[in-house]
């Protein structure tokens, strides 16, 4: 039986949420959608909390409520009919996350979310625990990005603390920009600016941790963007065994130190002396451990199902060589196309409208012969 006191902490004893019982996921998008799909093959229903109807989770879930993130009595009414909550949007006010930790259990819990939403908490976290990041000097007006280019020089990256995705809420500034320019493009008085990682190639380590602290973790995949969207992650990648194994590390000590139930992706830059360095983390399913879904055993989002209800984790092991490539905007349209290519594995998010820079799809490609 589930006592109150279960349902309020995070680290309680655990208690499995299995067929029948209902996973609740706060936002309503691709990752909500592929969760959903994975819940329902065990046999737990997914409850979406979205402010956007139609959404591609909506369309595969039991329940949906569809709602502003700081709808109280919305949440309220959504705690009362989840068994437990997750996030695939790190986003959610501070206040609406307490709302609902006091009436049912929400994994991972604040700090995690809290640590992800701000750069400059995320990059301290990570300089905390002994684990290097690309420079950085918090920046929060021109005459302090003026400090940080002296301290940092040119080429350097100008990111907003929060809300920046995909590239957004980013300037590059070389010997050529205009620092006014750039600091107004950012339209804000938070941002931080990074020096410039000369990188071989970009990774990123996906772990899953358990309720009762199990870590399990997938192999590192190696990504590749353009215009700041991933555009394809691919497994095996150029990591030696060696690196491989530090940035499972550094991925499995931060999901550790956060006592975080659920997933953490850590995207990393890998520079030419080998060294690695974090750029940032998401404590939720990542578009970058797509290929999981026909690649592994158990995948990014099953995985993420069992460890925030409670459930054992599942064996992560990869059994094939797989290139994800994203279908951005109008790459969406080839699906013909790609449904007849032998081995491919497409996957669309089912999204009314097509624009340039939305994440429409994704297909896996299998890289071996057997
Ligand atoms: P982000 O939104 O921080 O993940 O940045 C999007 C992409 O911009 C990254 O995946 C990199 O390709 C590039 N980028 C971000 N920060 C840096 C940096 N400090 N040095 C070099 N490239 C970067």
């Amino acid at each position: 039986m589930i006592t109150a006191q279960d349902r309020l902490s995070e680290t309680s004893p655990p208690f499995p949420i299995g067929p029948g019982r209902t996973l609740g996921i706060i936002g309503g998008g691709q990752l909500g959608r592929m969760t959903a799909l994975a819940a329902a093959r065990l046999g737990i229903r997914c409850h979406i909390f979205t402010p956007d109807s139609d959404g591609p989770a909506e369309q595969v879930c039991s329940a949906v409520t569809i709602a502003p993130y700081d709808d109280f009595a919305a949440l309220e009414a959504f705690a009362n009919a989840v068994d437990v909550v997750t996030f695939e949007f790190e986003n959610i006010p501070a206040a609406s996350v307490a709302h609902l930790a006091e009436r049912v259990a929400v994994r991972p819990g604040w700090r995690a979310l809290d640590t992800a939403q701000d750069r400059i908490t995320e990059k301290t976290f990570f300089n905390d625990l002994g684990i290097a990041t690309a420079p950085w000097v918090p920046v929060d007006g021109l005459d302090s990005l003026d400090a940080a280019l002296m301290k940092l020089g040119r080429p350097a990256i100008l990111k907003t603390t929060r809300l920046g995705y995909d590239g957004k809420g980013q300037a590059r500034l070389t010997a050529e920009t205009d620092t006014k320019t750039a600091w107004d493009s950012l339209k804000t008085d938070a941002a931080v600016l990074e020096g410039f990682v000369d990188f071989t190639c970009e990774v990123s380590v996906i772990v899953a941790r358990g309720v009762d602290g199990a870590t399990a973790c997938f192999e590192p995949t190696e990504n590749v963007h353009r215009d700041g969207i991933l555009h394809t992650s691919t497994v095996p990648s150029a990591l030696t065994p060696n690196q491989a194994k530090t940035a499972q590390s550094i991925a499995t000590r931060a999901a550790e130190a956060l006592d975080l139930v659920g997933l953490l992706a850590v995207e990393l830059f890998v520079t030419r002396t080998g060294e690695i360095l974090v750029n940032e983390m998401a404590p939720r399913p990542h578009n970058s451990g797509h290929w999981t879904m026909d690649a592994c055993h158990v995948d990014q989002f099953e995985q993420f199902v069992r460890a925030v209800c409670g459930l054992p984790l599942g064996d992560p092991t990869r059994f094939r060589s797989m290139r994800m490539l994203n279908l951005i905007g109008a790459d969406a349209d080839s699906w013909p196309r790609l449904l007849a290519q032998p081995g491919a594995k497409l996957h669309l998010y089912g999204k009314s409208e097509s624009r340039p820079g939305r994440k429409m799809g994704h297909v896996n490609m299998p890289t071996d012969q057997f």
